[in-house]
């Protein structure tokens, strides 16, 4: 008897943390992540549901007009068999939208999540919050207008975005570039944009609009791309002076290997970070022209590099490094000043890798211009200057053989063909003309007898 009365207590005694468990219902914390506003087709949210218990099952259901889904879009698994203390929180990925509840239409619709505890009570937990079901793609119609664009070049759309849309612009290839309103034209916009050196010239060019959900319109324009051919050269690093501009620019001796490959890290992956940094600064552009007439290059200065220039680089006569030369090369007398090529506000004024001492002038809407391997700084970041203000002097710090103005202009983050934007008929033609802004055309900051090409060649081998 007393054998069986202690088995019995010790059953119960093995029993009572599940039964206390089973019976003790603890509440389900629900956690949306990322909670949408707006839903369309298929809008991905995520729920986290926090039960030490476990959690048995997850519902996530819509309802529209009075009516819900009412269906099981996302099913947690059971935890486990026997409710235990310290169950991971569960997490799923749900697709709202008229893909899984196809009854939606446009409009206000709500969404309820409900989790139910793994323990024997079972508890529901549920929250509700409010959406837009928003599946209709905005309309966008493109200007009548003809685009000439040059490969490596920058050129100007207009277009009207309409029904409910967030993001619009044109978009060359898999790159979007940003749309401002047009101004003087109400529910107009424009797009400053460019085709890159590196495209293919079958590249298509369209304008777009988005809405929140991710549906998109596109629209076509007339455009003819003219291909250009880059110049290409072999430079032998042997006719550098490379322990000079690597240790000039690796001055803590951090990058690992020898000479050349210290040079060829400075070349390759140096170059492609100051290029992520330059582009990055499109976000701190200004929404408005600052800039007025046709840019100005450095007068009387010899090119020495060209943009997108194809340079291969070899070492005892085999092949160490290839990269495009995104700007023009001016040469003139050593610590020549750098005039401010039009108005903006200096953006960036620091050493920056391979550019050296760098000054980037923002002229608004995404325009910016570069000029790298300066010997002095005569601004700051944050100054506004005027064109033809010396913004400091031109050295060679920085990825530079000799002393020269390296000099590049870049349209929301891509680098362009300034040659463009220095002549005052293309700037007149292609991006004053399809707007009504109060920006000079016809300019009178400029020399006397117009802007001069910068001379043709010279010495060779700048970087
Ligand atoms: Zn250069």
């Amino acid at each position: 008897m007393r054998v069986i009365l202690a088995v019995l207590v010790l059953v119960l005694a093995l029993a009572a943390v599940p039964i206390y468990l089973m019976v003790s219902s603890t509440e389900t914390v629900l956690k949306l992540v990322d909670q949408p506003k707006v839903i369309g087709t298929k809008t991905p949210f995520k729920v986290r549901a926090e039960n030490s218990h476990g959690v048995r099952w997850m519902t996530v259901s819509v309802a529209q007009d009075g009516k819900s889904s009412d269906t099981r879009v996302a099913q947690a698994k059971v935890q486990q068999l026997f409710p235990e203390r310290g169950a991971k929180p569960v997490e799923v990925v749900v697709n709202l939208g008229r893909e899984s509840t196809p009854s939606l239409h446009d409009g206000k619709a709500k969404v309820t999540v409900s989790a139910v505890s793994n323990d024997f009570m079972g508890k529901t937990t549920s929250v509700s919050f409010d959406v837009d079901v928003m599946t209709a793609p905005p309309r966008v119609t493109a200007d009548g207008v003809q685009h000439y664009i040059n490969l490596g070049g920058s050129e100007m759309a207009t277009f009207t975005p309409s029904g409910a849309w967030k993001e619009a612009g044109v978009q060359v290839g898999d790159r979007k570039f940003r749309s401002f309103p047009l101004p003087g034209h109400p529910g107009q916009y424009f797009s400053l944009f460019a085709f890159g050196w590196n495209l293919p010239t079958d590249t298509p060019v369209s304008v777009f609009a988005g809405n929140p959900t991710g549906a998109v319109a596109k629209t076509g324009f007339w455009y003819k791309v003219f291909p250009k051919k880059f110049r290409q050269s072999t430079i032998p690093l042997e006719s550098m002076n490379l322990q000079r501009l690597v240790s000039q620019i690796d001055t803590e001796n951090k990058i690992p290997g020898d000479l050349v490959q210290r040079f060829v890290y400075i070349n390759n992956e140096m170059r492609k970070q100051n290029n992520q940094k330059l582009a990055d600064l499109r976000f701190e552009s200004e929404n408005k022209f600052l800039w007025n007439g046709a840019f100005l290059p450095m007068v009387d200065s010899t090119v020495e590099s060209r943009f997108a220039d194809d340079r291969t680089y070899t070492w005892q006569g085999k092949k160490v490094d290839e990269q495009t030369h995104l700007g023009f090369d001016l040469a003139k007398l050593a610590h020549s000043p750098i005039p401010a090529s039009n108005d903006g506000k200096v953006v960036l004024a620091e050493n920056l890798g391979i550019y050296g001492n760098c000054v980037v002038i923002d002229h608004g809407f995404g325009l910016m211009t570069i000029y790298g391997h300066m010997s002095e700084f005569a601004v700051k970041k944050g100054d506004m200057v005027k064109k033809a203000q010396v913004i400091g002097k031109t050295g060679f710090t920085g990825l530079a053989g000799g002393d020269h103005l390296h000099f590049s202009m870049m349209l929301d983050g891509v680098q362009v063909n300034a040659v463009e934007w220095w002549d005052p008929h293309w700037v007149k033609d292609r991006i004053l003309s399809k707007m009504d802004v109060d920006l000079k055309t016809d300019d009178a900051d400029a020399p006397k007898g117009g802007y001069p090409t910068p001379k043709k060649k010279g010495r060779k081998k700048k970087r």
